[in-house]
Parts: structure tokens; sequence; C-alpha cells
């Protein structure tokens, strides 16, 4: 494990505590998470290509989805599922990222205080240089994120494809379902090497990672059992949230772009405003790497195969698809229409950023705002005014109307691109409900007091 500060060590401390709350609905959840999420984005990948998209209305969806099963049976769909050459493209991909996180430089950040006092360190290498900060050493704007690895990898395609020509990234289309298979092979590696490392000396383990029921604690390899499982100072879990997945879902997106290039000749607009959306998301949230160590994920939810086939399959496979619809299916918006989703992408991210500031600031110890707050018996103090006054998970909501802003580009000729925001609509209900469920834990009846304060969920006046 990492050096880390002994600072307020807690004197009785259990590494395995019992779990008291099942999550994802116990076993069965589990299990039926382990087997839709593949299951899903294979689905998507064979029921949009270039030669077929389901349309509207449902009643055309379900004969579309028989006719196209047969076809599939006919063919022998399965052989493109696998090859040696693709996994090893994405070892290699994955690998390279390992790489830029153990050789760029970077700065090191403490994590929150663990149960057991004690703070584990992360290099950030997505974390901005002072030196490159924008108009002042202290301002939250990165002039340029020094050395990150997303910087190093943009720039290295950027070279290649100056040199030799965007080829090399047309074969992420023309091998899509054998790179799933790839990231779904890694995924379940990764979840089962966690898995029994963290049976290996006296690791911390996730509050939900260890109960007396088998079948639950089989179902650990999904949910996670080590809470910071790490190679010597090498943190898988915050690795594999910011890294690979992150990153390879930009590339993918240029992928996208290449093939459209390739087939049509030039861009169409639609592209470019779903891939700057994209890109947008994923850099903001790399100049703000540190702000993951607070998330749920990390300090919360062990490593096991929900995680790490959400970062390595769901979000580079998935989160793309508008864009891998648009290289088979290209179509322009004109001005109007481009000029109407950005104005949806703009006022999704004013809410998702200057929430989460107004929040990361307050954390930090500044109020330029002079928003008022409440005490609360733990010690730290619960924002009552500002977005946070609105609602208890205002960034939820600018994050979901971004996500409505991707889909719009691709047009209404099929429901496929639409799956992201109903999907993340879902999973950030649930992650409302799960951070409800311990922030009552941990601020006992203060939190009853906050939710007589700030009684919305997501939606002032709706939800
Ligand atoms: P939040 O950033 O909303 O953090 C929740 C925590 O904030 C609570 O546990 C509590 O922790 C603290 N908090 C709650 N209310 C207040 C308040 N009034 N004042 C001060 N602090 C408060 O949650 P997430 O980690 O879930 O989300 C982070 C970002 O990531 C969001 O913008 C979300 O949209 C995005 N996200 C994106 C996903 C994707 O797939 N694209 C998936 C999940 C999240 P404490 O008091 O202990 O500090």
């Amino acid at each position: 494990m990492a050096p880390s500060s002994d600072k307020g060590k807690v004197a009785a401390y259990d590494p395995a505590p019992r779990t008291e709350h099942y999550e994802f609905g116990g076993g069965l959840g589990a299990l039926g998470v382990t087997l839709a999420v593949p299951f899903f984005t294979y689905w998507l990948a064979f029921a949009c290509t270039a030669d077929q998209c389901p349309p509207w209305p449902m009643s055309k969806f379900v004969a579309f989805h028989s006719n196209g099963l047969e076809a599939m049976r006919a063919s022998a769909w399965w052989e493109s599922l696998w090859s040696w050459e693709a996994a090893s493209v994405y070892l290699a991909w994955y690998f390279w990222t390992v790489a830029c996180a153990i050789g760029l430089p970077g700065k090191e950040i403490e994590g929150v205080e663990l149960r057991n006092g004690k703070k584990l360190k992360y290099t950030m290498n997505g974390e901005c240089l002072p030196s490159c900060r924008f108009p002042l050493a202290d301002s939250p704007y990165c002039l340029f994120p020094a050395f990150s690895t997303m910087m190093v990898t943009l720039g290295c395609i950027a070279a290649w494809t100056y040199k030799f020509g965007p080829g090399a990234l047309l074969y992420i289309p023309n091998h899509w379902p054998q790179l799933i298979s790839a990231a779904l092979a890694w995924s379940a590696f990764l979840a089962t090497f966690v898995y029994y490392q963290s049976y290996i000396g006296t690791q911390m383990l996730a509050l939900g990672g260890n109960t007396p029921n088998p079948f639950y604690n089989a179902s650990l390899w999904f949910i996670g059992r080590g809470l910071n499982p790490r190679l010597g100072d090498f943190d898988i879990k915050a690795f594999n949230e910011m890294r690979p997945g992150l990153i390879l879902w930009i590339v993918i997106d240029l992928s996208m772009v290449a093939y459209q290039y390739s087939t049509i000749g030039r861009v169409t607009d639609s592209m470019i405003l779903t891939v700057a959306f994209h890109s947008w998301y994923v850099l903001d949230a790399e100049f703000n790497e540190p702000a993951i160590l607070t998330t749920m994920d990390i300090t919360t939810d062990g490593f096991g195969f929900m995680l790490s086939v959400g970062d390595l399959l769901w979000v580079p496979f998935t989160y793309s698809y508008t864009a891998y619809y648009l290289a088979f299916h290209p179509k322009d918006i004109g001005l109007s229409g481009c000029a109407g989703v950005l104005a949806v992408q703009l006022v999704g991210y004013w809410i998702f950023r200057s929430s989460n500031n107004e929040k990361n600031e307050f954390r930090s110890g500044r109020n330029p705002k002079n928003l008022t707050s409440m005490q609360t018996e733990r010690g730290t103090r619960l924002l009552t005014s500002g977005w946070w006054g609105m609602s208890r998970h205002p960034n939820y909501l600018g994050d979901w109307i971004m996500a409505w802003a991707w889909c719009l580009p691709c047009g209404f000729s099929t429901p496929l691109p639409y799956f992201y925001p109903i999907y993340f609509g879902i999973l950030l209900v649930h992650r409302q409900t799960r951070d409800d469920e311990a922030c009552a834990k941990k601020y006992k009846k203060d939190w009853e007091t906050y939710k007589r304060l700030v009684p919305w969920r997501i939606i002032p006046y709706v939800y």
C-alpha cells in the first residue's frame, strides 16, 4: 500500500466488517447485471450496422428484430466475435495507458480519510500544473493539462494521422464486436484477479463486501470485495475509473469520424457536434481528475466486475454509440438544428459544472458566493442555498440534460441512439437513492432536517 498519513488514527478498526445491506438486489441482481451488460453491448453492435437500423415505431421494431435474429442465425456472426489480433490490440491499448500512468509526471493527491483513519495517495497525471493555469496559478481553468495521459494519447493520434492518414483508426469500426469481446474478457480477468487478491493479507474490504450468505459472497466477484485494490502504489480502481475506458471512448469517437470521412469524403455537422460534446465531457472529467477521489465509486464501492465492465466495456463501447450510429448513417442537421442542440448542451453543462464547482469549492473551504449552509453533528456543513438549495442532486440534472444533447444530432429515424439518456436516467435515479441512503447513515437526523429544507431529489418541483 502507498504511504499514508496516520492523522486521526481510529482505535478499533475492523478491515472486514459484516455487510449489513445487500446492493443491487443481492446475488440475483448481481447475476442479472453481469449477464445484461455484455448482452446489451453486443445487441447494440449487431442491431444497428451499416445496412440496417431498427426504425420507429415499436411494432416495426419488433418485426425488424425477428427478421434480424433470423439473419444472425443464418450467418456465421459468432465467428466475428473473437480474434486474437483484436485482443492484442486491446491489450496494447490498455498497457499503453498503464505505461502513461506510471511514466508521465503527475501530482500526488490524498484521498478521503478511510475507515482506519488513514488516507491513500494517488498520482493524478490529469492534474493541471500551476504554471498551466489561466489567468492565475490558483484559477480553476487549465490552459494546457500538462502531461496528462489523454493529451499525450491525442497528440500521438494527431501526429500519426497527419503523417500516415486516418487508416489505422478504421481498425476500430472494422473490428467492433471483436474489440467488445476483448474488453469484456479483460474486465472479467481483472475482476477475477482483484477478487482473489482480496483474500491475500488483511486488505480493507468494501462495506458491501463481506456477508455470511454464500450466494451473495460468490456474487462479490461482481460487486467487489476489496475497497482499494493496489499493486504497490498503483491503485487499480482509480486507474480503471479514469483512464483506459474513458479515454478509449474518445479514441473510438475519432475512429468513427475517420470511418465517416472514408465513406462519404467529409464529416457531417451532426458527427462534429456529438464528438465535440463527448470530448468536452471526457476532457472535463480528466481536467478535474482528483474529483473522482470523493465519489461513491472510490470511497464506498469495492472493485469487482460491476466497475471493471462498466469502466472498460460499457463506457467506451456504448457511450460512443451516437458516433457509431452516425458513422454508418451520416446526416446533416443544418445551422438551426446545430444551434438548438448546442443550446441544450450549454444549459446542461452550465448546471452540471456550476453545481459541481459550488460543492467542490465549499468542501475545500471556499465560499465565494456566500451560500448558506447548515452545521451537522458529523462536523461537515451541508449547503442549503445556490444549486444545492434547489435539489439534492442538481449536478445529476445537468449531466442528464447533456446526455440528450449528445443524441439529438442523430435525428429520430431510429430509437437506438436514445438508449443513453434513458439508461443514464435510470442510473442517476438509482445512484441518487444509494447516495441518499448513505447520507442518511452518515448524517442521521441532520439529513432529515436537510431533506425538509431541500425536498426535491434531482429535478426541482418534479422529482
Ligand atoms: P455528488 O457529487 O452529487 O456527491 C454526493 C455527495 O455530496 C454526498 O454523499 C455528500 O457527501 C455531499 N453532499 C450532498 N449534499 C450536499 C450539500 N448540500 N452540500 C455539500 N455537500 C453535499 O455525487 P456523485 O459522486 O454520484 O457524482 C459526481 C458527478 O459525477 C456528478 O456530476 C454526476 O452527474 C457524475 N456521474 C457521471 C456518471 C456517468 O456515467 N457519466 C456516473 C455517475 C456520476 P459528503 O457530505 O460526505 O461530502
